[in-house]
């Protein structure tokens, strides 16, 4: 009698799946995670359907599936989420699975894990890697092998070594216990009367099932945080987990204090740094339901959850929800497609919505849930411009006198002031001032970055870095470089001689080494430690600084002029987040914005604190040029090693576009970015009206166009947030 075939997906680039022979006296359902071989190796997979018709030629050479691992089976909903999101954004299925599936190192049967401890003297023979090893166990407690040896920096078979010398014994370690519960009622705050109806809707929201979304809309400090936590608390008490999104990790920080303050307990965590055993930990956990509450990055959007009723969707308008490597996909659209796939609610967030949520709220799609002032009374930051072509800084510098005047009153005062670039390092261009070379990146079309505190020029596309030399190597001229234009660490050079007595701290992402060291970093500022920040978009976002009252915004253009369709949409935003860190608490906030164009539309809503007028325009532009959410966009990103290889590739690919009066299909052209890493780039824009499913369209295309080959590569970026 033929065997049982089942059809798996494998986590590998492919869409489809392939079928397997069920052994003998083994039971698997869709949904299943089975180990299976593929080619030479075995991996990790999910059985996605039974196959109750195998073709019987080839049933014969069907492999058999191997082990069944010890975990819940991937729920109907995930699965078809997976389907969903692969359809949509045209990755392959096989790569959006092994997202769901990032389980870490210790996935598998109940594994026993084994640990080490220190029982007695050292050996005869003394070795620098066994006393490194002794010395990190030499507390006598049971640490985890694994960790031991990563703590040291030695290989296992010292550890070997040293049981056979009974210096150390292995012994198992005790499984790890569920994590404490959040308590829905552990303190429980006092709501402003504005705020209790927004809680009592959010409540009301999570109090059962069914796909609905609501945007909560509330000015910086008005208490989103606490207002939404309702609706968390009432997924609680009915037994449902609640996945929070968070744009970037940074901000998680005092988030976890907030959440334990109201609920008890921290939640579970779920981003890219977790270290492989607790990602396996909080993995099962959440697999198993045992995890109430998980606050993550993007990437929890894909988590088994054993009975999800709620998802968060903090700072919904934010860039970073968008990853655009590997799959392309934006977590607060696919959050929302999660919800209404698992019929539940989803709560979007925001001080400045995306202009996107925004229509969907006044076209009535979502319910908006306000709250229109700061909670305690604080008033929002007054915003004043200062005009650069006017009352600028002199040469060199980039504090003018206004601003400089005020952060010193500021700071007198003992008052934090921000001062807020978008930009990493000391100079983003270094040229000889003798014969004007300029450095560039060897294989990036892009300028090198003076670093000042790592002594190094480096490029931000590649990583490429160089030691900044004395001599050009261009003309040789000795100290002849020059530093053009300011980075963060150049600011916190001026404002140190502007402000000797002030206590100055920078933050950028790539001065931060680990997220420890940037969550003390962000609490010696809460606490009041540092006078003055200078800061990247880093120190935008959802922090909550007691003592900051001036922001000064050192260059308020630099997001506009780049051809983006979003630009303006996000200088505003970033701009109103950033300037919205001022007065949270108390004294009144204020905001300055360097520029040079004071009568730019997005500057005069800032000024004016007119939010209204900033949609109402570009709600208007958007619709007239077919932009979304009114029209739809699409990417194509060809590169190749070489120039006429990339550019030949995407001719031929445009030429194939299936005709559609409904599709224009704009380009290929040069990407603004024209070399990243030595590949040439070129993009195609696909722009439609919105009632058609685009990604069909895209998806006939390809199958119809001409197939990469060689080094060319093709990627495929629906609803593009970046066009670089
Ligand atoms: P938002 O996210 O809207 O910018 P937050 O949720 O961060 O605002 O709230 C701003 C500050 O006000 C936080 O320190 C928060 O703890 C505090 N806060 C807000 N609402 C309350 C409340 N009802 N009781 C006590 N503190 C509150
Ligand atoms: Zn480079």
């Amino acid at each position: 009698m033929a065997r049982r075939v089942v059809d798996v997906l494998v986590p590998v680039a492919l869409n489809q799946t392939y079928s397997y022979r069920v052994p003998d006296g083994v039971e698997l359902n869709p949904g299943d995670v089975v180990s299976v071989p593929l080619g030479p190796r075995d991996v990790t997979a999910v059985v996605w359907a039974d196959n109750p018709n195998p073709d019987p030629r080839l049933h014969n050479r069907l492999k058999d599936t191997g082990e069944k691992l010890d975990v819940p089976p991937l729920r109907p909903e995930l699965r078809s989420f997976v389907d969903w999101v692969s359809n949509y954004t045209l990755s392959a299925r096989g790569m959006v699975l092994r997202m769901t599936l990032r389980m870490g190192e210790h996935l598998g049967p109940e594994r026993v894990r084994m640990g080490v401890r220190l029982v007695g003297a050292p050996p005869q023979r003394i070795t620098i890697a066994r006393r490194r090893l002794i010395d990190v166990l030499s507390d006598g407690l049971l640490h985890s092998k694994s960790d031991a040896l990563r703590e040291a920096g030695v290989s296992a078979g010292v550890i070997d070594g040293l049981v056979d010398e009974g210096t150390l014994v292995i012994e198992p370690l005790p499984r790890d216990l569920a994590p404490p519960a959040p308590d829905p009622s552990f303190a429980e705050p006092d709501f402003s009367p504005e705020q209790r109806i927004a809680a009592d809707t959010m409540k009301e929201l999570a109090s059962k099932d069914g796909f609905q979304v609501a945007l909560l809309d509330g000015v910086t400090g008005s208490g989103k945080t606490e207002v939404y936590f309702e609706a968390v608390a009432e997924a609680i008490r009915r037994g449902r987990q609640t996945m929070i999104l968070m744009p970037e990790i940074a901000l998680t920080g005092q988030f976890l204090d907030r959440f334990s303050m109201r609920f008890g307990v921290r939640p579970i965590e779920w981003h890219s740094e977790l270290t492989p055993r607790t990602r396996a930990r909080n993995w099962a956990a959440v697999a198993a339901g045992d995890a109430p509450v998980v606050v993550g990055a993007r990437s929890a959007l894909f988590l088994p959850y054993a009975k999800l009723g709620l998802i968060i969707v903090d700072e919904e308008h934010d860039q970073a929800y968008k990853q655009d490597e590997g799959a392309h996909y934006h977590a607060r659209d696919m959050a929302v497609v999660r919800g209404s796939i698992a019929k539940i609610p989803v709560v979007l967030c925001s001080a400045t919505p995306s202009v996107e949520s925004e229509v969907n709220a006044r076209k009535g799609r979502y319910k908006r849930v306000v709250l229109p002032s700061r909670f305690g009374g604080q008033h929002m930051p007054h915003i004043e411009a200062i005009d650069l072509k006017r009352e600028g800084p002199t040469r060199g510098r980039f504090i003018s006198p206004r601003l400089a005047e005020e952060i010193k009153i500021a700071v007198e005062r003992k008052e934090q002031a921000l001062l807020f670039l978008n930009r990493r390092g000391y100079a983003p261009l270094t040229l000889c001032r003798a014969c004007g070379h300029r450095f560039a990146c060897t294989i990036c079309d892009a300028w090198l970055v003076d670093h000042r505190f790592r002594q190094r020029l480096v490029c931000h596309h590649c990583g490429f870095s160089m030691p900044r030399p004395h001599q050009c190597p261009h003309c040789g001229a000795e100290e002849s470089l020059a530093a053009i234009g300011p980075g963060v660490e150049r600011l916190q050079e001026e404002a140190a001689n502007l402000f000797p007595d002030a206590r100055t701290m920078v933050l950028s992402s790539d001065l931060i080494t680990d997220i420890e060291t940037m969550r003390s970093e962000l609490n010696e500022i809460a606490e009041g430690r540092v006078d003055i920040i200078i800061g990247t978009q880093l120190v935008a976002k959802g922090h909550n600084f007691p003592r900051l009252n001036l922001v000064g915004v050192v260059d308020a253009d630099l997001g506009l002029g780049n051809g983006d369709p979003r630009a303006a949409e996000r200088t505003f935003q970033l701009l109103n987040q950033v300037i919205g860190r001022a007065g949270r608490e108390q004294g009144r906030g204020v905001g300055y914005l360097q520029t040079h164009q004071p009568e730019h539309p997005v500057m005069k809503a800032l000024v004016a604190s007119d939010r209204e007028a900033f949609y109402a325009s570009e709600i208007e532009a958007r619709e007239r040029a077919l932009y979304p959410p009114f029209g739809r966009l699409a990417s194509l990103i060809i590169s190749a090693g070489d120039r006429p290889t990339a550019e030949g590739f995407a001719r031929k690919l445009a030429s194939a576009a299936p005709l559609d009066e409904r599709v224009q299909v704009l380009g290929p052209a040069e990407a603004p970015l024209a070399v990243i890493k030595g590949r040439y780039r070129f993009r195609i824009l696909v722009k439609s009206v919105r009632g058609i499913d685009l990604s069909a369209y895209m998806r006939e295309w390809l199958a119809a166009g001409p197939k990469t080959k060689g080094n060319l590569k093709l990627e495929v970026d629906i609803d593009p947030q970046s066009f670089l």
